[in-house]
């Protein structure tokens, strides 16, 4: 892990995102709080989740990257943009999630989202100093999310 546990946590403090606990709609009156959707480097939905459960929980998270992997050739490799991937690197490499394909992905932070983290963080996950991301930013999140309204993205990439 490039960064300390105590800079994650500061990370984690500071995104409403990682907080597990956060309503974003009533789970009395609603089956779906939000969709969380995967997004190609060119702004195309790939696939869209229903987040049933209350907060932005990593598990949907990886599922869509499971999804995303069992559909690419195994020569593939994949960029995650996310406004929170720090949290989601620690967790990969803690519990073993996506353990079959860490060694083909790079971690970044969307450009929006970066300066909310901490320095350390942003100097290891801004998409400007992580190999292969070259001027993609996430900002075709941020205009799916606008459309859609109470929608969480991610936005992935694939390079050879
Ligand atoms: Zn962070």
């Amino acid at each position: 892990m490039p960064i300390s546990n105590a800079i994650l946590a500061g990370c984690e403090k500071s995104f409403t995102a990682a907080d597990n606990s956060r309503m974003k709609a009533s789970t009395q009156f609603f089956g779906c709080m939000a969709l969380m959707g995967l997004i190609c480097r060119h702004d195309q939905v790939l696939w869209l989740v229903n987040m049933s459960s209350v907060g932005e929980k990593q598990h949907y998270i990886i599922a869509l990257l499971e999804t995303l992997f069992q559909h690419l050739p195994h020569n593939f490799s994949v960029g995650v943009l996310y406004d929170i991937v720090c949290q989601l690197h620690r967790s990969c490499l803690k519990f073993s999630f996506l353990d079959h394909y860490l060694n083909r992905m790079s971690f970044g932070i969307s450009v929006f989202h970066v300066f909310g983290h901490q320095w350390p963080c942003q100097v290891a996950y801004h998409p400007r100093k992580v190999v292969g991301f070259g001027l993609t930013d996430g900002k075709g999140c941020e205009c799916f999310c606008t459309k859609l309204m109470e929608v969480t993205s991610i936005i992935v990439f694939y390079t050879l």
